[in-house]
């Protein structure tokens, strides 16, 4: 017998990880109630790419083993969702490419890494002859190889809201400073959750750390200073491959709310500290689209840098991002990442294996949580950035 406040789960932090896994598991029945401290749309989830990876660019890099397999099963439920055949209904969101290109000067890749990751992930790669390229690379000045990606990019926005619409009900604010005790909130308001995760990126730790919950917990941040570019000559959604197994950058069209097209430019061009000057990014971002797209005349264009800090369970792996989602337990408190947008589904999974084995039955029964204030949404930031040319 439930009271009339007690949720199955309790959800802190609408990013992707929290929006997907309260979309999963309401569909399934659970009584799910997501709370959002700032806005709903998450910090890393509205400043992401929204690239749904198959793991060509990490097999590409070498890193054909454990991450690229892993994600490779992700593009398909992601498909499956955008197709109303999916755990959760993505049928609203707007795809903003259905491919990519990997940009190679020559040399720069030798052939048998190329063999290994067309091996590895062959159907979904095709180097495509110079006759063939989009005429906009044509006319660029590139000089290498290009190869086609089956890896779509999601318009996030339209993610965000399509994830929400049918649960909007259980989606509710939690003030700022209620967020620093959470449980001390589901207290006060007569909450009682059968099970609680926290899916609040970097905060997690700090939560973990005053509910006594950090014993065995291991994150890493990856700092990011993204830069942006507008108007954009062209759509473009494409890796610069260099010498390193990181991409030079990795570009990604948006287009803003007065129709603007942006270039939104990640990559090592980005991988350095929050706290390093910004103009650091605009001019390496400069240099990369110099080097790779000499004829493209982009002296015109403003630019705006935002410093993101991504956050992650702890990599094993030299640096690099953990292979898959990171689920940490402590009694009936779950703590989790989903280390890329990519793999929010295979979170979600690990969080109703802890239920299912935690007996915990959805209830198939929906809350009254109009007591409750709602959450704004998100923005992504190239709406509020601070544009200048440079
Ligand atoms: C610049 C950038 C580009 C990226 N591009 C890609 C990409 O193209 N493809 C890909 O697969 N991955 C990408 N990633 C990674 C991906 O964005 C993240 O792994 C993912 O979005 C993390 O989602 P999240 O829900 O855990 O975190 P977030 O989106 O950060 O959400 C966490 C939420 O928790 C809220 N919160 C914090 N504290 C509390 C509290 N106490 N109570 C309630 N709520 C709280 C925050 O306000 C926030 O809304 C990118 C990351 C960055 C930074």
């Amino acid at each position: 017998m439930t009271t009339p406040r007690q949720a199955d789960i309790v959800i802190f932090g609408a990013g992707i990880a929290g929006l997907w896994t309260h979309a999963y598991l309401s569909n399934l029945g659970y009584n799910a109630l997501l709370l959002e401290s700032d806005k709903i749309g998450g910090v890393q989830s509205i400043a992401s790419q929204g690239i749904i990876h198959s793991g060509l660019k990490f097999a590409f890099a070498g890193k054909i083993s454990k991450l690229a397999k892993s994600i490779s099963a992700m593009p398909e439920r992601w498909r499956d969702a955008l197709n109303e055949k999916g755990e959760v209904d993505l049928s609203g969101a707007v795809i903003n490419a259905q491919s990519q290109l990997l940009m190679i000067p020559p040399g720069f890749l030798g052939d048998i890494s190329k063999t290994v990751a067309k091996k590895t992930l062959g159907k979904n790669v095709r180097e495509i002859a110079q006759s063939e390229w989009p005429e906009e690379i044509k006319n660029s000045g590139f000089k290498g190889s290009v190869i086609f990606m089956d890896e779509r990019v999601l318009d996030i926005p339209s993610v965000v809201q399509t994830l929400m619409q049918p649960y909007k009900d259980s989606i509710k604010a939690i003030p700022k400073n209620d967020a620093k005790t959470p449980l001390d909130f589901l207290e006060k308001n007569g909450i009682e959750a059968k099970k609680i995760l926290f899916t609040t990126a970097g905060e997690n730790l700090g939560i973990a750390a005053t509910l006594n919950h950090e014993k065995g917990l291991e994150t890493q941040s990856r700092p990011l200073l993204m830069a942006m570019m507008k108007p954009a000559p062209f759509p473009l959604f494409a890796h610069f491959v260099g010498k390193t197994d990181k991409p030079v950058a990795t570009v990604t069209t948006h287009t803003d709310q007065n129709g603007k097209r942006v270039w939104y430019i990640g990559g090592l061009v980005a991988e350095r500290p929050v706290t390093a000057p910004p103009e650091d990014s605009i001019k390496a971002a400069k240099k990369a689209l110099a080097s790779y797209l000499p004829g493209v005349d982009i002296s015109e264009a403003q630019w705006a840098v935002i410093p993101i800090a991504r956050s992650e369970g702890k990599s094993k792996t030299d640096g690099w991002m953990p292979d898959t989602p990171t689920l940490h337990r402590a009694g009936n408190v779950l703590y989790g990442w989903p280390t890329k947008l990519t793999f929010a589904p295979m979170l979600a999974d690990a969080v109703l294996k802890e239920l299912q084995n935690s007996n915990i039955e959805p209830s198939n029964t929906r809350n009254d949580w109009s007591f409750l204030t709602s959450a704004p949404l998100a923005q992504p930031p190239w709406e509020n950035a601070t544009w200048k040319r440079s």
